[in-house]
C-alpha cells in the first residue's frame, strides 16, 4: 500500500504521496506466492498504515474462489487486514509474516485474533505511541487515547503473551511541558517496550505542526530523548533476560564483519549465532557464502541463547 489519509500534523506523507491505495488482494496473493515458490522465507507487508487495509472483494471473491474454495464463504463484502492476513497465511510453505506499520486506531480485535491465530505471522507488533500523553495526542491528531493504546497492548498481550512489542514516539513536539513528556516516560516504563524510534521532533514544511512554534530546545529534546533510551534500555534487556537458555528459531540473515552469522527471531530479535559446525568463513564474499555447501542464509536454524543484552541476543547453532 502506499499513501496515508490520516494527517497526524507532523507528517508530511499524506502531503507528498496523497491518499491510501490499495492493491488488489489477487495481486498480493499471487506476489506471494510467487516468491513463497521461489525460496523466500520471509513475507513482509508494508504500508504507511498497513491495517487499514481494505479492498472491495466482490470481483476478487470470484476469481479467488477457483483457487481456494474455502475463501469464498469466509469473507465479507470488503477484505480488511485481517482477512489479508488470514489468506497470506494459507499459502502453502514455509514461511513468516510479518507486517508494519500499524496505526493504534485500526488494531481491531478481529486483527488481533488472527495475528494470534495464525502460526506464519510472527510475534512481534510494531505500534507507534508517538506520546503518552493525551494533549499532545490531540495536537498530533493521532485520534487514539493513551488508554485506548494501552488497552490495546493488553489485549495483544493476552493473545500473545510472547510478543515483542516495538513503538515509535517523537519527543519535544510543538509546547510539550515536561509533564506532558513524563507521561511518555510513564508510558515506557509500563508497556515495558523492546524497541523504539525515538524521534526528535523537526517541522515539516507544508504540515499543520509545522506552523506551530518549534519551541523545545534542540538541548532538552536530546535529553527526553536519552531518557527514554535509557528506560529502553533497560525493559528491553530485562525482558530479553526470558530468552537464556532457551532454544529459539531463527531466520539467518548474512554474516557479520568478523564472520559470525546473524539473523532475526520470530519477535524480532537480532541475534549472534555461533557455529561450530557451520563457521563462517570472515574472508569470503556473502556471494560466496550463498554458493558455498555451508551456507546458512535463508535457512531457519535453531539456536540456544546463551547471552543476551538489551537490543540482541546470542547463542550456539544446536
Ligand atoms: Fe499517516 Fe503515519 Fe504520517 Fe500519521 S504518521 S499521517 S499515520 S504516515
Amino acid at each position: 500500500g502506499n499513501g496515508c489519509n490520516n494527517f497526524c500534523s507532523y507528517c508530511v506523507v499524506p502531503i507528498a504521496r496523497g491518499r491510501e491505495v490499495y492493491r488488489p488482494v489477487q495481486d498480493i496473493l499471487n506476489e506471494v506466492s510467487e516468491l513463497v515458490k521461489n525460496g523466500y522465507k520471509e513475507i513482509i507487508l508494508i504500508a504507511q498504515n498497513v491495517n487499514s487495509y481494505k479492498y472491495n472483494a466482490n470481483a476478487a471473491i470470484r476469481q479467488l474462489a477457483e483457487r481456494m474454495p474455502r475463501i469464498a464463504n469466509n469473507v465479507n463484502k470488503y477484505f480488511n487486514f485481517a482477512d489479508l492476513l488470514r489468506i497470506v497465511n494459507d499459502v502453502r510453505g514455509n514461511f513468516w509474516i510479518r507486517f508494519f506499520t500499524s496505526h493504534p486506531k485500526d488494531m481491531s480485535d478481529e486483527l488481533i485474533k488472527i495475528v494470534a491465530k495464525c502460526d506464519k505471522i510472527c510475534e512481534h507488533i510494531h505500534l507507534p505511541a508517538q506520546s503518552g500523553d493525551n494533549e499532545i495526542l490531540k495536537k498530533m491528531n493521532r485520534n487514539y487515547t493513551v488508554e485506548h493504546y494501552k488497552k490495546l497492548i493488553k489485549k495483544i498481550r493476552q493473545a500473545m503473551p510472547n510478543t515483542s512489542i516495538t513503538t515509535d514516539v517523537i519527543v519535544g513536539f510543538p509546547g510539550e511541558t515536561k509533564a506532558q513528556f513524563d507521561n511518555t516516560t510513564k508510558l515506557f516504563k509500563e508497556i515495558k517496550f523492546d524497541m523504539a524510534y525515538i524521534s526528535k521532533y523537526s517541522p515539516r514544511p507544508g504540515t499543520a505542526a509545522g506552523k506551530l512554534s518549534d519551541n523545545i530546545a534542540k538541548s532538552e529534546k536530546k535529553s527526553r530523548e536519552e531518557k527514554l533510551m535509557e528506560i529502553l534500555r533497560k525493559t528491553a534487556l530485562e525482558n530479553n533476560k526470558k530468552y537464556i537458555g532457551e532454544v529459539v528459531k531463527i531466520l539467518v540473515e548474512g554474516k557479520n564483519k568478523k564472520g559470525e552469522w546473524y539473523g532475526k527471531t520470530r519477535m524480532g530479535k537480532n541475534v549472534k549465532v555461533r557455529s561450530k559446525k557451520f563457521p563462517p568463513k570472515a574472508d569470503r564474499s556473502l556471494a560466496e557464502e550463498m554458493r558455498s555447501k555451508k551456507n546458512l542464509i535463508g535457512e531457519f536454524v535453531d539456536v540456544k541463547i546463551e547471552k543476551v543484552r538489551g537490543f540482541g541476543l546470542e547463542g550456539e547453532l544446536v
